[in-house]
């Protein structure tokens, strides 16, 4: 006897990264957090936060944010939609697109958030392995004929990014949506809007949670055309962005020098920890992201998983086909990278 429909008693339900206490003493390079602070305009807001924002509902569009962001951007108002994280996004786009039936299709290994909610929906998550050096199954995606296609791209785990041709190849031949999901675009060297406008079965996903620093606060955004918009806002919740969320989150995006030149510094920490690891002898997946896949050699992932968390540096590790032997490092100051650094050359040389 149970309470739930039968697909949710039999699905496992997503696991977030481990999230230790603010106060506790930790390295913490295992959720892909930005390093540095949000930006000091969005901080300034907070500050001057006031009862009457909280009195009221919030814009159901989460106007104010769509403003900046539709200026900081260069893209119409209504090809932006706001959702608390982009999750929610997530979430509203396979809610509005599939069902029994309707198959949600990715390659793996990616976000494992994909499939759980496929699996909500009760629609087939059908799950397409990378190949090699993990390059795009272009042709098994599109035989897989998903009302829902989802690539990240930079990808979570591998740090790899998909070439914009290959997701023009994508786009052109597929009949359902296809969701690009750029959460780490602010670290990449590409990024896909312009086939947003291209193609009218195409949404970009974009998030402040890793590029602003703002991953606490909750704010995310599709671009697409205004009538693929127009079926997600149909299924989105109707105070899906909160006012403080809102206006914070206008600050932070309006602010991009701000946050190119955090890029720009975790892109350089990137190449240097890429270096050091290799030095180690650790093998580095290239990458385009603010983390990397990295495998150590002659000894196993997890036990070094478990050894740096004993010292108080958190990484994560995957028991998943594919990632059983390697881990994903956030990239971290170059203070937390050093410590990572020496504590590796003192647990193993
Ligand atoms: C972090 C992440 C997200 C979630 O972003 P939120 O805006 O914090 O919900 C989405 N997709 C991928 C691939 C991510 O790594």
């Amino acid at each position: 006897m149970t309470y739930f429909r039968r697909t949710i008693e039999e699905m496992s339900g997503y696991e977030p990264g481990e999230q230790p206490d603010s106060e506790a003493n930790v390295i913490k390079l295992n959720t892909n957090e930005n390093p540095y602070p949000p930006s000091p305009q969005a901080l300034k807001v907070m500050q001057e936060m006031n009862g009457e924002w909280l009195r009221r509902y919030p814009d159901s569009m989460a106007e104010p944010f769509r403003q900046a962001a539709s200026q900081a951007l260069g893209i119409p108002q209504d090809w932006i939609l706001v959702g608390n994280g982009s999750d929610d996004l997530l979430t509203m786009i396979v809610r509005a697109c599939a069902e029994p039936g309707r198959a949600v299709v990715y390659p793996t290994p990616t976000y494992v958030l994909y499939r759980t909610l496929a699996q909500i929906q009760d629609a087939e998550p059908r799950e397409i392995p990378y190949l090699e050096d993990y390059q795009l199954p272009l042709d098994e995606l599109i035989a897989a004929k998903g009302a829902v296609t989802f690539i990240a791209s930079p990808n979570s785990p591998s740090g790899t990014a998909v070439p914009g041709e290959m997701l023009d190849q994508l786009a052109m031949q597929l009949s359902g949506v296809l969701v690009i999901d750029e959460a780490y675009v602010d670290f990449a060297e590409e990024n896909a809007l312009d086939l947003v406008q291209k193609y009218d079965n195409v949404i970009v996903l974009r998030t402040l949670s890793k590029g602003y620093s703002l991953a606490g606060l909750r704010v995310g955004f599709a671009i697409a055309n205004p009538t693929l918009l127009k079926g997600l806002i149909k299924v989105k919740d109707s105070y899906n962005v909160d006012a403080i969320a809102c206006r914070v989150g206008a600050a932070a995006i309006a602010d991009q020098a701000y946050k190119i030149a955090n890029a720009d510094k975790v892109k350089r920490s990137r190449a240097k920890v890429a270096q050091d690891l290799e030095s180690l002898g650790f093998k580095v997946l290239p990458s385009q992201a603010n983390f990397l896949l990295v495998q150590p050699q002659h000894i196993e992932a997890e036990s070094f998983y478990q050894n740096l968390k004993r010292r108080g540096i958190l990484v994560r590790y995957f028991k998943q086909p594919r990632l059983e032997d390697k881990l994903r490092i956030t990239v971290g100051t170059p203070e937390q990278n050093e410590v990572l650094i020496s504590t590796l050359i003192e647990l193993y040389q």
